[in-house]
């Protein structure tokens, strides 16, 4: 018979695991150590970065530095400075708490510290590999702590072959980067990628902040915020509403300096805006909340991007009534909208402290229900959903159609050989067409003797871009597939996003673009595809940029991403619906339509138009 066979896992193994949840890409480290350094209260605190944080990662602070002893300790599991008692997890203020982080990134890394306090003459010098202190000596440094971790996931290799390209990972540790800059706007921060200088930011304004970090444009861009209660301070700034985006991408909320993601203030501030923008667009926003620790609990996630409220009703409440209140400040919603803000702002729940009993009298009333009720606009209303609704029905309408799917890794899979045979196109007509009417400027009949066509107008010309774009990638010759713009157009583009346009630029160029990098924070484009109208270069590409965030949260293959781009160029550049057409505008967009490959769908796989013969109309009136 076999003995017994559970073992305790040595130390060092037991760490590997437990760091997978802390360090799961080299970003994570780039925000723990960050994060160590502000709660060792650094006023100056530089990040250098090697290959996107896999070979090294190092975070120089000018902070309180370490005692020999606690350098040794800082690197054992739940060892921390921070939390003593598990009450203090209701008053915590600083970024960590855990004790896990060191004791996670010397697990998976190459590490090397180097610290001294004030009050002493030498720092330390460790050395520490798989968890164990391979070397410690006395060293001459500088107050504060210098941490290198290199060689990430040397001992997992599991681990390190699931690491995304530099471009992909290097975007995550500058989105964290950002999320830890723009609230400690009072410590200068540098950040350099491979010996290039990413970012050189001194001690500013919180606006200044935003703008050495995102780009110059946000000057103009942005409305203040500032509302204070007992309960809750609000600070920070609104987007214009002309400043709207079609991502999310913008939107940063930090709870006590602390950047979370939460769905309900997200939806609190769209609901402020209400119709001052369109559906489907997210406003810039950078809001930050300060409340008692005791009232958020931090302590959800080992991320801790997601937090608890005690109350999450009363701060949706609070921000659409703040954001509200900035808009109107700025005139740019209606004085009705104020006389709101101004009652909001005399409740109890606002202008005293809250007790359980001070919270139920103010779940009574009616400015609390205004927001919180069902059947408030906030909530999807019914016509909306009717609309959905028609909108499916009138695509199931449609026979033979294939389901949209803007999973990259499934058009792929779906290639438009296979559309094709889901339409026989035996029977497109090879004589010139009479007559043209257009119906609700938005569809097309094409009528003959003996049949007609209901052309959807901005699928068709989205398969008409398309394929023009293709044919012009497999042209060598540059002349003619390209373009060039008498005005050459510069678009500003933040940090991150120019890690997106890098990956994108090849297949760009392809199609006869000439973008380039021009300065920190913006590019150029010198010249378009030799097929497309010139206008609108710059909505097009921050729309493809916006897409390809949308898309490719994961490496980018290059042949997915080339045809995904002629995609999303022929969607953003073609006519769309209720769009007037002249009848020869029409007649070229069908001649054009029928000389390509794959006529009867879009490129994302749409009907392009319903062929109606006798026998089709006939079903409709058969009982
Ligand atoms: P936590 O931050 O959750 O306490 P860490 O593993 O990140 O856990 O750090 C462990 C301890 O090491 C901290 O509590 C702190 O006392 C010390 N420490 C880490 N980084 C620094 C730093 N840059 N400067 C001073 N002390 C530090
Ligand atoms: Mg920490």
């Amino acid at each position: 018979m076999q003995g017994d066979i559970i073992q305790m896992l040595p130390d060092s193994i037991a760490n590997q695991i437990a760091a997978g949840e802390v360090i799961q890409r080299p970003a994570y480290a780039v925000k723990e150590l960050l994060e160590n350094a502000i709660d060792a209260q650094a006023t100056k605190i530089n990040l250098v970065i090697e290959d996107a944080g896999k070979q090294l990662i190092q975070v120089v602070d000018n902070g309180v530095g370490m005692s020999e002893l606690d350098a040794r300790m800082s690197f054992e599991r739940h060892a921390t400075s921070k939390l003593r008692h598990i009450n203090d997890l209701s008053s915590i203020r600083s970024m960590g708490f855990r004790g896990e982080a060191l004791a996670s990134i010397a697990a998976v890394s190459e590490v090397v510290l180097k610290t001294r306090r004030a009050d002493q003459e030498l720092g330390v010098h460790l050395c520490v590999e798989n968890s164990k202190v391979v070397k410690q000596e006395p060293c001459a440094c500088a107050v504060g702590t210098t941490l290198i971790m290199k060689n990430l996931f040397f001992n997992v290799p599991a681990r390190k072959n699931f690491l995304k390209s530099t471009s992909v990972e290097m975007r995550y540790i500058i989105d964290e980067f950002i999320h830890i800059a723009i609230p400690f706007y009072d410590i200068a921060f540098t950040c350099t990628h491979n010996d290039k200088e990413i970012f050189n930011l001194p001690r500013a304004s919180l606006k200044q902040r935003i703008i050495n970090v995102l780009g110059s444009t946000y000057q103009t861009k942005l409305i203040p915020i500032n509302e204070s209660t007992n309960y809750v301070r609000i600070t920070g700034f609104v987007g214009k509403p002309e400043t709207v985006k079609k991502t999310r991408g913008e939107q940063y909320i930090f709870i006590n300096n602390r950047f979370i993601k939460n769905h309900s203030i997200n939806h609190a501030v769209i609901h402020a805006f209400d119709r001052m923008i369109e559906k489907d667009t997210y406003p810039i926003y950078f809001l930050f909340l300060e409340l008692d620790p005791k009232d958020v609990d931090v302590n959800v996630h080992p991320t801790k991007q997601e937090i608890k409220f005690a109350d999450d009703k009363l701060i949706y409440a609070f921000v659409q009534s703040a954001v509200r209140h900035a808009l109107a400040s700025y005139r740019v919603l209606p004085g009705i909208d104020f006389t709101l803000d101004a009652q909001m702002q005399q409740t109890d729940a606002l202008t005293q402290s809250l007790t359980n009993a001070k919270r139920e009298e103010t779940k009574n009333t009616d400015i609390y229900k205004v927001f919180t009720n069902k059947n408030q606009a906030h909530l999807l209303d019914n016509n909306e959903a009717s609309r959905k609704l028609e909108l499916e029905n009138w695509h199931n309408f449609f026979e033979n159609t294939s389901k949209k799917n803007n999973d990259p890794s499934t058009i792929e899979a779906q290639p438009d050989v296979q559309l094709q045979s889901l339409y026989p196109l035996h029977d497109l007509p090879n004589e010139m067409v009479s007559t043209f009417f257009q119906v609700g400027q938005c569809y097309i009949f094409v009528l003959q003797t003996n049949k007609a066509w209901i052309v959807h107008q901005q699928y068709a010309h989205e398969r008409v871009l398309y394929e023009k774009l293709i044919a012009l990638q497999k042209n060598d010759d540059y002349q003619t597939v390209s373009k060039p713009l008498l005005f050459p157009v510069t678009v500003d583009i933040s940090l991150s996003d120019q890690y997106i346009l890098t990956d994108l630029l090849p297949s760009f160029r392809q199609y006869g673009f000439d973008i380039d990098f021009f300065g920190k924070h913006s590019v150029i484009i010198r010249s378009i595809p030799a097929t497309l109208n010139i206008g609108d270069e710059k909505e097009l590409l921050e729309s493809v940029i916006d897409n390809c965030k949308e898309h490719f949260k994961k490496d980018i293959d290059q042949t997915v991403l080339k045809q995904q781009l002629a995609i999303w160029i022929a969607k953003k550049k073609s006519i769309k619906l209720h769009t007037p057409l002249s009848p020869v505008a029409m007649s070229n967009l069908w001649q054009d339509l029928l000389t390509c490959d794959i006529p009867a769908f879009s490129p994302e796989g749409y009907p392009c138009f319903i062929e109606c013969t006798s026998e089709f109309l006939q079903k409709f009136f058969v009982c």
